[in-house]
């Protein structure tokens, strides 16, 4: 199969959707993979080391899109890309297409065979939305203790303290895959963390798979109101699936908290955890409300696009590489995986929630 990758042209977008191994990858399984000059720059990969890997280079996204059988991309097409499309195309990316009626009539119109990362499901999970969760949850932690510092207007305590001094204590609200990769990171610098969740199972694997000074709890509006107060850095991370996440912490419960602490919002794409959340950008990650400053940046890992890409690709490579020996009438018979991806095929609508 032809396969196109495309430079990201989206605002502060860094990724790239295939990184030079999976090129290698590739063009050894038989196709033919086509990579637009300057697509992995911001990852760190030059054209050269595409080229080394049996890229062909392409100095537009005109020739991408031209010749390309299947478009392999990170973020959603925009509507400069819209005209490059083609009929019968397969594209594979994030879609996000409940929130943007434009691109779902684009690609019904054009007959694009769109597959969706995000709704990619394995056995209830989502594999290829879990990578930038880690990531994210990974970088909570850093931001919730940087902000943290003096400078930036906090509270000007150090995550793990010193000989003779109190260590900074975490809360981290929701233990799912970005609230575990938070407790890892704020527990391995030393702070002292509480996980909240309702899962109780979950909770048990919080408590056998993290260091022993990482305490488990359930959470509901009582358990977290008790805590708040100790707190210095609180990460949001709930989730409950196709749903607005819960406000845990009112505006009336930033009053209970220390002045100069931090509030880390990483459920923000889904609306936010805190009730005084908006969303920031990476130029401005922060305001301050009530005391209490919030880091609410909606799309974090874009501050490190080279782990996010290896970590992005790494989950969709395997998908990648079945599509492009397959092709969409094989991988729809045979691989009930692709289905849950399938969001447009032959001008028709397919996955429910997409598009409502
Ligand atoms: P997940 O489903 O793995 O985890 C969510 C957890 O929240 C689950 O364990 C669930 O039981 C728990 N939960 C639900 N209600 C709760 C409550 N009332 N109290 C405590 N816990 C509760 O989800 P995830 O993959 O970790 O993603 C978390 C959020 O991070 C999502 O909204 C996702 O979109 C977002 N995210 C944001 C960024 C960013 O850049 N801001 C990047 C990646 C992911």
């Amino acid at each position: 199969m032809i396969i196109g990758v495309p430079k990201e042209i989206k605002t502060d977008e860094f990724r790239v959707a295939v990184t030079p191994a999976g090129v290698r990858e590739l063009v050894q399984a038989g196709n033919r993979v086509i990579v637009q000059s300057g697509a992995g720059e911001g990852s760190g990969f030059h054209d050269t080391v595409y080229s080394d890997a049996g890229a062909v280079i392409s100095l537009n996204a005109a020739d991408v899109f031209g010749e390309a059988e299947m478009i392999v991309k990170v973020k959603e097409p925009i509507a400069a890309e819209y005209d490059l499309l083609r009929k019968g195309q397969i594209l594979f990316t994030y879609l996000h297409l409940a929130a943007d009626k434009g691109l779902t009539e684009v690609l019904m119109q054009k007959e694009v065979t769109a597959f969706s990362y995000e709704t990619l499901s394995v056995e209830g999970r989502l594999p290829l939305l879990e990578p930038m969760s880690e990531v994210a949850g990974k970088i909570a932690s850093l931001m919730g203790t940087v902000h943290l510092g003096r400078y930036h207007g906090g509270l000007g305590l150090l995550a793990g303290g010193a000989v003779g001094t109190e260590r900074a204590r975490v809360m981290i609200l929701g233990g799912g895959v970005a609230g575990k990769a938070a407790a890892e990171v704020a527990a391995g610098l030393g702070a002292e963390v509480t996980i909240f969740d309702i899962n109780v199972e979950r909770l048990h694997y919080l408590k056998d798979i993290l260091p022993p000074h990482v305490t488990t709890m359930y959470s509901t509006h009582e358990t977290i109101s008790q805590i708040l107060p100790q707190c210095d850095i609180v990460v949001g991370t709930v989730l409950i699936p196709g749903a607005k996440a819960p406000k845990l912490i009112t505006r009336e419960m930033l009053g209970i908290m220390k002045p100069g602490s931090v509030l880390v919002d990483v459920s923000i794409d889904q609306g936010g955890c805190f009730e005084s959340s908006r969303p920031t950008t990476h130029t401005e990650p922060t305001f301050v409300e009530e005391g209490i400053i919030h880091y609410c940046v909606a799309n974090m890992p874009g501050a490190y696009p080279r782990t996010s890409t290896f970590a992005l690709s790494n989950a969709t490579l395997p998908y990648v590489k079945i599509l492009a020996k397959e092709g969409t009438d094989e991988v729809l018979k045979q691989f009930p995986v692709f289905k849950s991806a399938l969001n447009t095929y032959e001008g028709k609508l397919y996955n429910a929630p997409v598009g409502a």
